[in-house]
């Protein structure tokens, strides 16, 4: 078919073609066959009733039946929340359990089942929890089957802040799927709030958060503002009384590609803390602040990110620090760029 005069005009008109090429298109050329092709996933396979499904083959997975080691007491020790049945349970009055490695933007996939036969009403029946941003954010998790409590408050709720759209609960003992999407909050190096954290989640499949503003942190009776934390943080799951059961956890990360982070136990960090010296002179000064090793070095404060229980980074510079414990005496090595102006030193305090 010929085509019309008017797109000819246009194809040919200099003054359009000089405006088309004068702003680069940052997309590749539409079919470009040298660009790269997306990296190749096995999907896994979703999970019965009676039977857990398995993660996609890039997933973290944190529990897929047997394995409770991804998981700690919030302070890092051991948990006291027990394997059953190819589940992991709470144990009511053990407390919050958390990730030993931290994540960012991510796709979260969870299992979780309200116990059966239903005990208790409102926020006493299968009440635990999901918290991103360590334990800042959480969408709630309760028996919403047949029971009425506060909207902000249902299962799907990210609590105190927004209801589910919906109620998609299925009935206590029947397993439910939770299918997230975070998105932490960014802030600028002074602290001011550059986005918000959002939240999209489906629950059974239906979506009932549709990338949502969350406006401070969930908490009971008040609404804390928004405070600024490093972007990756442990998740965790809430010890709400009940023995609320999971299984088949498994998270991709969604941001830039990165070292694997982790949040040690506060013990040992602690065991790192104190001031460390070479030839009598003062090398660096180490002490926790939350979940994170500050180093004094060189004259700056530098906050520093585990990626192994011995090694860490920090993110505003090419700086590691490395700490050997095994003899006497106890020692830190601190590299710059590639070893360049690196020290080390021991303990002395
Ligand atoms: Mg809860």
């Amino acid at each position: 078919m010929k085509p019309p005069l008017v797109i000819l005009v246009w194809l040919v008109s200099p003054a359009l073609l000089t405006a088309q090429t004068a702003i680069p298109n940052p997309l590749p050329l539409g079919h470009d066959r040298t660009r790269p092709l997306p990296p190749v996933v096995d999907p896994g396979r979703p999970s019965t009733p009676e039977r857990a499904g398995k993660a996609p083959s890039d997933a973290v997975v944190l529990f897929e039946g047997a394995d409770l080691s991804p998981w700690v007491a919030l302070d890092g020790q051991p948990t006291q929340w027990v394997v059953k049945n190819g589940a992991m349970e709470c144990v009511p009055g053990s407390g919050y359990i958390r990730t030993l490695q931290c994540f960012g933007e991510c796709q979260l996939h969870l299992e979780f089942a309200a116990p059966l036969p239903a005990e208790g009403s409102g926020q006493g029946r299968g009440n635990s929890g999901v918290f991103l941003g360590g334990t800042r954010y959480e969408i709630q998790v309760l028996d919403s089957f047949q029971n009425t409590t506060y909207a902000d408050g249902s299962c799907g709720s990210i609590y105190n802040q927004y209801p589910p759209l919906v109620n998609a609960s299925r009935p206590p003992g029947e397993w439910q799927t939770y299918d997230l999407l975070w998105t932490p909050p960014r802030f600028a190096e002074d602290g001011t709030l550059l986005a918000p954290p959002r939240m999209t989640a489906f629950h059974n499949g239906v979506l009932i958060q549709h990338h949502t503003p969350l406006f401070g942190e969930t908490a009971w009776l008040n609404r804390p503002p928004l405070k600024p934390h490093p972007e990756k943080q442990p998740i965790a799951l809430q010890d709400h009384g009940n023995p609320v059961r999971y299984r088949n956890i498994w998270v991709r990360e969604l941001g830039a590609a990165g070292k694997p982070e982790f949040q040690l136990p506060d013990a040992r960090l602690d065991s790192y803390c104190g001031v460390y010296e070479s030839g009598g002179r003062r090398v660096a000064e180490v002490s926790r602040r939350s979940g994170n090793l500050l180093v004094h070095f060189g004259g700056v404060e530098l906050v520093m990110f585990a990626e192994s229980p011995t090694r860490f980074f920090a993110k505003t510079v090419d700086v590691q620090a490395q700490f050997d414990f095994s003899g006497d005496p106890k020692t830190i090595r601190i590299t710059v760029g590639q070893d360049e102006g690196g020290a080390t030193a021991h303990k002395v305090r």
